[in-house]
Order: structure tokens, then sequence, then C-alpha cells
């Protein structure tokens, strides 16, 4: 088997025993990067160079038996949501294409303290607000598995990577499945953690209660392996739990015994595609042959879901992103043209005597504002801001924005009681396989509605895993969920280990990492 085709898991264990170098590692994906990502594009940018010169350093280390951080030299893809020192994070925007953080995020951080290689940084839907990547303010993604459709979003490019075989692991966000759904889509493993498992300082914010870092790689273990790099209290974010970090990859060999898997019967009702259906069932006929015992349980809100979260994200988006203005942060309309622009529009109204337009002509800042976020940002990001900014508006308020936060609790109240009778919740990631690139372009909703199975673990902060199940008839992947109570993660990657021990589905790619074209 070709080196970029392991696992990071196996990888590293070469690594460790000097038997490749992290170099060769490195110049390996780059090679793959250079041989498919034209195709797939699942880059923003690729760092050769730095990565190159990462990879020498701990090789150089390594030789020296000096120590090594515990991702010992592995490549690694980072969505572009991430804060890099001095290197360009744009979260996929115009409003931010030059902008340079002064700061790496805590993530980030951690991942150069282990040792990983940072090769690029991923494509994703604008300010992760999407599941196509077809938002990027640059150029769309496409799946390694068929570059006709989608990888799903927002973290398209970092599933796409890992799909493609050109980093053994990727950092995704998932404020409502954006790890998860583009895993599922793929065919790679992604988990989204509990809220405040992962530091989100340096982290682009969309949805501030909802964002939450994550792993993606192609099996469980490897999940495991970067989720404990990445996970842990971070004084610089306080909605980061100080909790100790389990060694995921220690305790992830043992079998789950007497492990009670929550079904919920309206997950299996109309929207979801037969095959999907028919893929996850026989996962959870997988378990069942494991000794699971499989329990009914039902989420009686989680049918607002949708509804809910399309509240809330909006309205912590478009106060999030009142920061974009081209003054505080982000693209700044030419000024000159503007106040050219402004001085004759003046001129004329006054030698009109046009006092009425006069009073409405917007000072040169007002203008300033508008015209840069107007450019800046593009037509979901803008439609998002309009929704939010709505349901937060004065006499609306109530109406939607407490309403929704009304809903969360219930969808919450809804999880505590189900995880009640059972340890882990079982069922589809989404309701279909990958879809067409423009296929729902025209109709946001539709997109939408993607996430139905996806949203409420976020509303309700608690932890998800999406992993392969299964192929569809056309050659598309299909994947399944395990959702379970806040800070499982433990179990939830130990139940996705058993599944992949008994099962093989994860472990085939995409034709584009084996054929030569
Ligand atoms: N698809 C969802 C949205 O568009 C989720 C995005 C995400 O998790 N970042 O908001």
């Amino acid at each position: 088997m070709r080196l970029v085709e392991q696992t990071a898991t196996q990888l590293l264990a070469q690594l460790n025993a000097g038997e490749v170098t992290s170099l060769e590692l490195t110049r390996a994906c780059l090679d793959q990067i250079h041989r498919v990502d034209s195709r797939v594009k699942a880059f923003l940018r690729v760092r050769s160079d730095a990565a190159i010169a990462t990879a020498e350093e701990i090789d150089q280390r390594r030789k020296n038996g000096q120590p090594v951080g515990r991702l010992g030299g592995l490549p690694v893809a980072v969505k572009d949501l991430l804060c890099t020192a001095g290197e360009p994070t744009t979260a996929a925007s115009r409003m931010l294409e030059h902008f340079h953080p002064p700061y790496d995020a805590t993530v980030i951080a951690r991942l150069r303290s282990a040792d990983a290689v940072i090769v690029g940084k991923t494509n994703m839907d604008e300010f992760a607000m999407g599941g196509s990547t077809e938002n990027s303010g640059f150029f769309p993604t496409r799946n390694p598995w068929d570059l006709q459709r989608t990888p799903g979003g927002s973290s398209g490019g970092a599933a796409a990577s890992v799909a493609a075989r050109m980093t053994p692991l990727s950092v995704g966000s998932d404020t409502g499945g954006s790890i998860r759904q583009p895993a599922g889509l793929c065919g790679i493993t992604g988990l989204k953690p509990t809220y405040g498992r992962v530091s989100r300082y340096g982290v682009i914010a969309f949805a501030s209660s909802l964002d939450q870092i994550g792993p993606l790689g192609q099996t469980a273990e490897d999940v495991a392996l970067l989720l404990e790099v990445i996970a842990g209290h971070d004084p610089l974010d306080s909605t980061s739990v100080a909790r100790p970090v389990p060694r995921y990859t220690q305790s992830l060999r043992e079998p789950l015994k007497n492990l009670r898997l929550g079904v919920v019967q309206e997950h299996y009702g109309e929207g979801l595609n037969h095959e999907v259906a028919a893929a996850v069932r026989e996962a959870i006929n997988v378990y069942k042959s494991l000794g699971a015992r499989i329990v009914e349980i039902e989420l009686p809100h989680a049918r607002y879901g949708i509804a809910t979260y399309y509240v809330i994200a909006p309205c912590e988006a478009s106060s999030n992103l009142a920061r974009y203005d081209g003054v505080h942060y982000g693209h700044r309309a030419d000024e000159k043209r503007l106040i050219t622009e402004l001085a004759v529009e003046r001129a004329r109204l006054e030698q009109a005597s046009d006092q009425a337009g006069l009073d409405r002509l917007d000072n040169a800042l007002v203008k300033l504002y508008r015209r840069s976020r107007a450019e800046g940002f593009g037509a979901e990001v803008k439609r998002r801001i309009m929704l939010g900014t709505y349901a937060l508006s004065a006499g609306y308020y109530d109406a939607y924005y407490v309403r929704a936060l009304k809903v969360r609790r219930l969808i919450r109240n809804d999880y505590d009681a189900a995880f009640k009778s059972c340890d882990l919740i079982v069922g589809p990631v989404t309701p279909d396989t990958a879809f067409n690139l423009g296929e729902k372009s025209a109709d946001p909703l539709s997109l939408y509605l993607v996430d139905l199975y996806t949203v409420t673990a976020n509303l309700a902060g608690i932890g998800g895993i999406a992993l392969p199940c299964g192929m569809s008839k056309a050659g598309l992947p299909i994947g399944f969920q395990l959702q379970g109570p806040a800070f499982t993660e433990e179990t939830l990657l130990r139940a996705a280990y058993m599944f992949q021990q008994a099962t093989n589905g994860h472990q085939h790619p995409p034709a584009i990492v084996t054929t030569n074209a």
C-alpha cells in the first residue's frame, strides 16, 4: 500500500520506529496534493516549503534522540477558519482575503507543539455557512468519489483532503454538522466534540454557542489520536471546560459491554433515501451481532431542529459578523473612489437644491461600511446576516430568537431523557448521499434540510461521530452517526472502533487515489 493510503495510526507507528521520516511522508502528501488537488480543489493554500522545513526539523530532533510530540511529524490539513500566525486565514471569504492573523488559534498551537506538520489550509463554505463548500468565496471543492458532486460542507476541503489521501488527518469545525456531514458524504470518520471540549480561541466565529472544532481521519483510531491533542481546557476560551482529557487512543480497543443503542423511529420517515436507510439498518445489525441492545427512544422535538438552528445560528452570525465593516476588520472598499463619488453626488444635489436628497446622502463612513460589506460577503452570508438581524430586531426578538432558545432547551431535555435508557444514539448522518454541484444552489431551504440529523447535537451541545457504513449503487459513500451525552467522546470512539473492527467499509479509498489519471 502506498504511504499516503495508510492510516494516521499506521504512519505514526512507522515514524516512531524510524521506518519512515516525516520528510518522506510530508513529501508523499505534497505529491498526492499535486497529483489530485487540481481536480478536487480541497486546498485554498498549500504551504509546501514551511511543511518541509517543519518535517526536517522534527526528523532532526528524532535523529538526535530529542523528544518528539505526540503527532510525531504527521501531516495535517486545517480548515481555513483557524488562525495561523502570519499566514492568511480567510474563512473562504473575500472579506478576509488579506487577513494575516498575528497569532495562532489554540488548536493550531497545540498541533504545532504536538509536532504535526501543517501542510495547508482547506476550503470551506464562507464563514462555515453551508453544507456543500459551494459557498466558498473562491471556488467549490469536489467530492473525490465523484468530481461532479459536492464533498459536503462546510468542512468540505478538510474531508476531501482525507478522502483523497492528501493528508491522513484534518481539522474541521461543526456548527450544525460541518464535520459529520462531509465525513459521511466522503466516506471518512469525523467527530464533533462536546461543546467546550476543544478551544475556540482563534477560530473565526460563526455561531459561538454552537461552534466546535474537531478531527477528521480515515478511522476512529485516527480521530482519537487527533482529538487527544486538540482537546482540553484553554484559559483563553471561557467556554472551554476544565475537565481532564482521557487518553482516547488507550481506551479505544476495549469493546463496550452491554452497549445500549438508542434508535429513533422518526429518523426513518419521509425524506430519507432508502439506500441510506438500508445501510444504517445494516450498521445497527452489526452492533446487534456485537452484543449491543437496541432501545427505542423518542426525541419529540428533534423535528424542530432545523427551524430552531436556522434562527439561532443566523442571529449569532449577524452579531459576530458585524465587525467586518472594512474599518474594524476585513475588506475595505476603494475609499478614494467613494469620497469622489460622494463629492460629485453632493455637488449635483446642491446644484439642484435637493434638500431631501442631501439629507439622505450617506456620509462617507456609512457608504464605506455598506460598500465594503456588499463587496466582501457572498450571497449566503448576506442572507444569514439579514435573517439574523431581522430575528433579533425589536418586536421580533421574542417571537423568533427567544422562542428558538426555548425550543433549544426542549431539544436538550429530550436528549437528557433519552440518555436515561441508552448509552448512545445511532442513526443516519445525512438524508441522502452526495448531491451534484449546483443541485441545491437555487433553493437554500433544500440545502438547510440536509442538516436534519446533525443540528440537534449542536443545539444540545453534545458529541457526535460520523463514519462510513456502506456504498450506494452509484458508488457513493454512506455514513451513519452515533451521538452521545456530553463528554462521552471516549464511548463514541470505542463504539466507532468496534464497528470498524467488524467491518471494512472505511478501508476503501476512491478511484482517484488508486488510478493514475
Ligand atoms: N450546514 C449548516 C449551515 O449551513 C452547518 C454549518 C456548520 O456546521 N458550520 O449552517
